[in-house]
């Protein structure tokens, strides 16, 4: 297996994106990471790579829909090394997402199961693989776990770096958060660093409840440290999911197109457009003002071009 953590960039692409309600802009471009089109999926994947790697397995076996990053990266992976992948996804309806498109072209499997079948689907593909002699590396979805964590945790640390290289502290720092792994990572980070950033997940679907929750556990099973200490840690806002995974308003695709015409970024309705229409409510709303923030584009960008499409 090749290292695919060479692909990860030690300094993070951060700069200047510009002013935005009286707030210093700087955007961190996970999205440009050199493999599969990046995003933090492409930073946990090198990773799990590893793991995988180590427990000599042959082929992976992973959860996503149609438009997961996720699966995209691990199916390119699994392709670059000739392994074997399959990816247990929702039953889907209607034109199939760029992601999707490019992981069937890896010559990853795909099974579909409704939503309430899915763990037993996932655990039946990966015990037929075992019984055919196989060594299945089972990722959760999202990659969501310890070794997730650990890639937001690296990614802190560049980060800082950056900072300290240019006199500069982020007051904040904004990104989506889906199943909360990137952002146990950053808060895991941050800790370690000693750093006093607020680390401010947008949701892109989850409750405030059950999302902080989950970045809760997430940090402590990471890092071993008190719960409590955890939840005071922990901003995760649900103002603006848009009323679930991959529902979006007007405000995020203003978002997005301003975005694109401005600074020649492209966003997605469903995470890193959400995510920068919500950190720009969630400013307005909260009076913020003369800060320094720092936004993560953690990527997606297939979605963009599904967006497109749609519009
Ligand atoms: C998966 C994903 C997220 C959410 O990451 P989590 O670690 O699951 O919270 C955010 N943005 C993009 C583009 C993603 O693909």
């Amino acid at each position: 297996m090749r290292d695919y953590s060479t692909l990860i960039p030690a300094a993070p692409l951060i700069y200047r994106l510009g002013e935005e309600r009286n707030n210093e802009i700087y955007i961190m471009r996970d999205d440009l990471i050199p493999f599969s089109f990046g995003g933090n999926k492409a930073r946990k994947a090198a990773l799990f790579a590893a793991k995988a790697a180590q427990s000599s397995c042959d082929c992976f076996v992973t959860y996503g829909s149609a438009g997961s990053n996720h699966c995209r990266v691990i199916a390119n992976i699994a392709a670059a090394e000739g392994m074997g992948c399959t990816i247990v996804s929702p039953e889907s309806d209607g034109e199939a997402a760029f992601s999707r498109l490019i992981t069937k072209e890896f010559g990853a499997r795909v099974i579909e199961a409704p939503l309430d079948r899915i763990s037993e689907t996932i655990d039946s593909a990966v015990s037929e693989l075992k019984k055919s002699g196989f060594n299945p590396y089972f990722i959760a979805g999202g990659g969501h776990g310890n070794v997730g964590t650990q890639a937001y945790f690296d990614a802190f640390a560049g980060i800082d770096a950056y900072g300290k290289a240019n006199g500069i502290r982020f007051d904040s720092i904004f990104h989506a958060s889906g199943t909360g792994t990137t952002q146990a990572g950053l808060i895991c980070g941050a800790m370690a660093c000693g750093s006093d950033t607020k680390i401010i997940g947008i949701s892109i679907a989850r409750s405030k409840q059950r999302g902080a929750d989950v970045v809760v556990r997430s940090v402590t099973d990471f890092c071993g440290c008190d719960e409590h200490l955890a939840r005071e840690k922990v901003i995760f806002e649900d103002d603006y999911t848009c009323g679930g995974y991959g529902k979006y308003d007007k405000s995020v695709t203003d978002t997005i197109d301003r975005v694109m015409r401005m600074y020649g970024v492209p966003l997605d309705p469903t995470y890193t457009g959400k995510a920068f229409a919500g950190m720009n409510s969630y400013i307005k709303a909260n009076g913020i003002q003369g800060q320094r923030i720092l936004f993560i584009h953690t990527g997606g960008t297939p979605i963009y071009f599904d967006y497109l499409r749609s519009v």
